[in-house]
């Protein structure tokens, strides 16, 4: 059994898919991020990074999922009625996003796919579906003991996942940060998010010391001001220029910042360029693109490893293997 926290990006583009030309380094699907803590797996938002990831996941005979909305916006969602998952009897979603009843989350997912608009509704697809509308009070824990939500002054085992919530109104209609800790590693997903003067201070103290944060950075400075030419001014958007994100990566001292939800107009020189002034400003910083993988190694398995004189090390295999 694997002990690392691994992150895989399947989607990174904001807004609408952008297949083509331009976009073939970055890729062009939307946001959808899959993150695996041992044999579990978590979906972060459902684009359509997330209609390849379902055909790979049912390949590998995975049923059993968390998938986390940070928000209901149509690049969140689009790939969700596609997602192979979703229409396997044995498979089993635990389907978590913002709202203020329980009924509120499915209900958006039941209208995404009501008979005007998609021939198979929610309920007609065979797996079964637990949908939470959670408070940002609530935890998510995942452990021996399955799939619950609990207060978030519990103290979980450490073998337990644990993922928090921020709830941020830096984007219209508000959205939800996730903090994903496991084996005192973690992860932060702070997509569809604007900036404030001096750094979004919630967000960072919310995202103190993650080992990666994944921040919202779709546009360059002078797009957000109206400098760029046939681009007009964003302000107020809900999303963040490059430098925002190396704020909060530089004051929440994550060990790396990866950009994320890429502007749709932008190439791929245009994200490269984004990627360099991120790179000078913050040192560990990259641009996420469609496959980009990155493995948090267990250091506390590690450790014991090197102490143990008869366990055998780990090989470049163990710690490089996905699969
Ligand atoms: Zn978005
Ligand atoms: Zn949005």
């Amino acid at each position: 059994m694997s002990n690392e926290l691994k992150v895989r990006f399947w989607g990174v583009r904001g807004s609408y898919p952008t297949p083509g030309a331009r976009t073939v380094k970055y890729g062009g699907n939307t946001a959808s991020v899959e993150v695996r803590a041992g044999e579990r797996t978590i979906i972060l938002d459902a684009g359509t990074g997330i209609i390849p990831l379902g055909r790979e996941l049912a390949g590998r005979r995975v049923f059993e999922v968390v998938l986390l909305f940070s928000h209901l916006h149509h690049d969140h969602t689009q790939g969700f009625p596609f997602f192979v998952p979703a229409y396997l009897p044995n498979a089993r979603l635990h389907i978590f996003g913002p709202g203020g009843t329980s009924e509120t989350l499915g209900h958006v997912l039941e209208q995404n796919q009501s008979s005007e608009t998609f021939p198979v509704s929610l309920r007609e697809m065979a797996s079964a579906k637990d949908i939470h509308s959670v408070p940002e009070s609530q935890v998510i824990i995942w452990d021996e003991a399955g799939i619950r939500l609990a207060e978030s002054t519990v103290s979980p085992s450490d073998e337990a996942v644990v993922i928090r919530i921020h709830k941020s109104y830096a984007h219209p209609g508000g959205v939800y940060v996730y903090r994903i800790t496991w084996h005192g590693k973690s992860i932060v997903y702070a997509t569809d998010t604007e900036g404030y003067i001096g750094t979004d201070r919630k967000l960072v103290q919310f995202a103190k010391n993650a080992d990666v944060l994944i921040h919202d950075a779709q546009y360059l400075e002078e797009h957000y001001r109206g400098q760029l030419a046939g681009f007009p001014s964003t302000q107020g958007y809900g999303h963040s220029t490059v430098t925002m994100a190396c704020e909060v990566a530089s004051a929440s001292e994550a060990g790396q910042l990866i950009l994320f939800h890429h502007d749709p107009a932008y190439s791929d020189e245009m994200v490269a360029g984004l990627e360099a002034s991120a790179k000078a400003q913050f040192g560990k910083a990259q641009a996420a693109y469609e496959g980009l993988e990155i493995v948090l190694p267990d250091e506390k398995r590690i450790a014991g490893v090197l102490q143990s004189p008869s366990a055998p090390p780990l090989s470049r295999g163990q710690r490089a293997q996905w699969k």
